[in-house]
């Protein structure tokens, strides 16, 4: 807040001083290069923190920066909103850490530095679950130490309720702190058991899984072919033994947050580049302030068409990751614009879209005979927030309705600035020396990984989950709680399969014929062994992409028993993945394509169990170890989160914007202690 007051003076005396003579304002923006930029920012526990540069905002014009500015604070307003989402103590737990770790006079003892900790690993995961495991995280400070402090701290800070004691407030969440049986785990995904009963998340109160379902199949017609996405923005209830949906809108649950994103957006509206994108953000705020899924299907529609803008924004209740069931979305945003230059890459695909539709290993009655609309582009990121913050996807694509991707299409996004960072903060980490099985993978890798892997997430997005079709009257959510592992497979499949096509060197998209090995052997190493770093001995593998990288993995590996395309050979007890023969690789991806995409497009639901089941769950406890020994003797984070930069409007003595700053330098802590006080409502 110090320095947007400071700019604002200077830029006011500038003008004083010197109106008479109407110096013009320069601005001083300009993006450091890779050289000089400091990606790293700390490290603890299992977790790497890192900043990304953000290229080129400089050539912004004065408008766009100003419409960027109001997106940014919009997106920021609602990162209570899925604090909540991932359970519902996350908030009360997240406020009196933050109160202690901000007013405690001990700053120097273990148990300081346990507490320490545990807040750390709650800002990546926007609560007490592990952003990805979905493990409750174990508190390394007593007991006693945290009542004391507690009830040492001024009680103002702790932000109590209107109505609640600082006891009740021990009461409520000591025990989910300290005991492991409460809240055990945020989304369960473990067949057999209730999912909703057994999940901590927050999208259901009062209602059992079977409910809950009854409830949707009861609303949902099926003859409608354009269904709105059912209880996307709600949380189920039961109140006085009647089961209803409250609404996050305007009114409704998050109201204060909601219209703080309203009044952003309704300024952003103000200065959109063009009347496309005005009418998208106005459809927005329509939603935000009726909570009516139609709404939110114009605004969808609205969204996909707006191609020619530069800036864009995802701002919603979008991904359903987190709901067990596969329906509720827990909020997210992020705002972007357009890399031109790496735009062009993305374009030629889109061009394609429909030959790879014609020439993919599917069963033809399930290909879409007319790909609509595939737009790719390659963005740059200005902020992170929501459920993208501060781990952040590197591919995004939307909008995830079916029928409006059927009939409008969807927009599919690489984001290089964050690859970037990845790349840059892994450079001399020994990771490939270590996990390689020679020096031809290693060479291999190191020359055309990041290519490959770029072009990998182009191909996910832009094509892979714009292809196939669902047969008619198939229920979108058919698969359920496998529903996210398969679509995510059949979209890596799909970039898989057609990475080791001639087509991609016919295209240029690739240098040289060979160049896709480097994505196949690094693909099938993390599938089959690196990721496993993230899991704890004993677990078994929950999130979906992760379900996913070993399901088509594994399957691989298990195809190739006969032919030996791929195995699995062990020197000095370490394990590595051998490709022999890539193309055979690429016959059977091929083959488990066609396989996952008849399975999506009759809505299987026990073909979808039964592979994720068999292959994409389960996991050797020994290699498990082995994996995360190997990692921690090179001293690798296995997770990378991320600190946005701080966007500052310069004003002109009329208070018009006239410029932007960006500041690269907050620190994590800071950033997430100044979000909790500025971006956040105690009711
Ligand atoms: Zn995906």
């Amino acid at each position: 807040m110090k320095k947007s007051v400071i700019s604002v003076i200077i830029a006011m005396t500038v003008l004083t001083f010197f109106s008479c003579k109407e110096k013009p304002y320069q601005s001083e923006l300009n993006t450091p290069s890779i050289d000089e930029f400091n990606y790293k920012v700390e490290e603890f526990a299992d977790m790497g923190i890192l900043r990304y540069r953000v290229p080129d905002i400089e050539q912004l014009s004065t408008q766009q920066k100003e419409l960027l500015y109001c997106l940014t604070e919009a997106a920021l307003q609602g990162r209570d909103i899925i604090y909540d989402q991932n359970c519902k103590y996350n908030l009360p737990v997240r406020r009196t850490l933050e109160a202690i770790y901000a007013n405690t006079k001990d700053t120097t003892s273990e148990n300081f530095k346990g507490l320490e900790l545990y807040l750390k690993e709650m800002w990546v995961s926007n609560g007490i679950h592990h952003h990805y495991g979905g493990d409750k995280f174990t508190p390394h400070f007593a007991q006693d130490y945290f009542v004391n402090e507690v009830k040492n701290v001024p009680v103002e800070a702790l932000k109590l309720g209107e109505k609640q004691s600082v006891d009740a407030l021990l009461a409520e969440i000591t025990p989910v702190i300290f005991n492991p049986e409460i809240a055990k785990k945020r989304t369960n995904q473990e067949a057999g058991v209730d999912l909703i009963a057994t999940s901590a998340g927050n999208y259901y109160d009062g209602v059992t899984q079977q409910e809950a379902e009854d409830f949707y199949a009861n609303l949902k017609d099926t003859t409608d072919t354009e269904p709105i996405s059912y209880g996307l923005n709600s949380k189920l209830v039961k109140r006085n033994g009647q089961i209803v949906e409250d609404v996050y809108k305007v009114g409704g649950l998050y109201s204060a947050a909601i219209e703080k994103t309203v009044f952003w957006l309704e300024k952003a509206a103000k200065v959109a580049e063009n009347d496309a994108q005005k009418a998208v953000i106005e459809k927005l705020v329509e939603y935000y302030r009726t909570g009516d899924l139609k709404t939110f299907d114009a605004y969808a529609i609205l969204w996909v068409k707006d191609l020619d803008s530069k800036l864009d924004f995802v701002n919603g209740f979008t991904e359903s990751y987190g709901d067990p069931l596969g329906m509720k979305a827990s909020w997210e945003a992020l705002v972007n614009y357009k890399n031109m230059e790496a735009t062009k890459r993305t374009e030629i695909i889109s061009n394609n879209a429909q030959w790879f539709e014609h020439n993919s290993p599917v069963d033809d009655c399930f290909k879409k005979e007319e790909v609509k609309g595939v737009s790719a582009k390659v963005i740059t990121v200005a902020i992170l927030a929501g459920d993208c913050y501060p781990t952040t996807p590197i591919g995004i694509n939307l909008p995830n309705s079916n029928w409006i991707r059927a009939a409008h299409g969807s927009k599919s996004v690489t984001i290089e600035n964050i690859t970037e960072a990845y790349n840059e903060a892994a450079k001399g980490n020994g990771f490939s020396q270590e996990f390689y099985w020679s020096e031809n993978e290693v060479d291999l890798v190191s020359k055309y990984g990041n290519m490959t892997n770029n072009l990998h997430t182009d191909l996910h997005e832009c094509l892979g989950h714009a292809s196939g079709k669902l047969l008619p009257g198939v229920d979108p959510d058919a698969l359920k709680a496998y529903g996210s592992t398969i679509e995510e497979a059949r979209a890596d499949l799909f970039g898989l399969y057609f990475m080791a096509h001639p087509k991609m060197v016919e295209l240029g998209l690739l240098p040289e014929p060979d160049a896709y090995k480097a994505e196949y052997y690094s693909y099938f190493t993390n599938g089959l062994l690196t990721q496993l770093t993230r899991i704890i001995p004993g677990n078994n593998i929950e999130e979906a992409h992760m379900r996913n990288r070993q399901l088509i993995a594994s399957w691989v590996l298990d195809k190739s028993k006969e032919d030996r395309a791929i195995e699995i050979k062990v020197r000095d007890n370490e394990h590595f993945v051998v490709i022999n023969d890539y193309k055979l690789v690429q016959k059977h991806l091929g083959e488990l394509l066609a396989e996952i995409q008849k399975i999506k497009s009759i809505g299987n639901y026990k073909g979808a169990m039964n592979l994720v089941e068999k292959y994409g769950v389960k996991i050797d406890k020994a290699v498990n170890q082995e994996i995360r020994d190997r990692y921690a003797h090179l001293n690798i984070k296995p997770y990378k989160g991320f600190v946005n930069p701080v966007y500052t409007p310069v004003l002109d003595k009329n208070g018009n914007f006239i410029d932007l700053k960006i500041d690269y330098t907050e620190g994590y802590a800071q950033q997430h202690l100044r979000y909790s006080k500025d971006y956040s409502e105690v009711k």
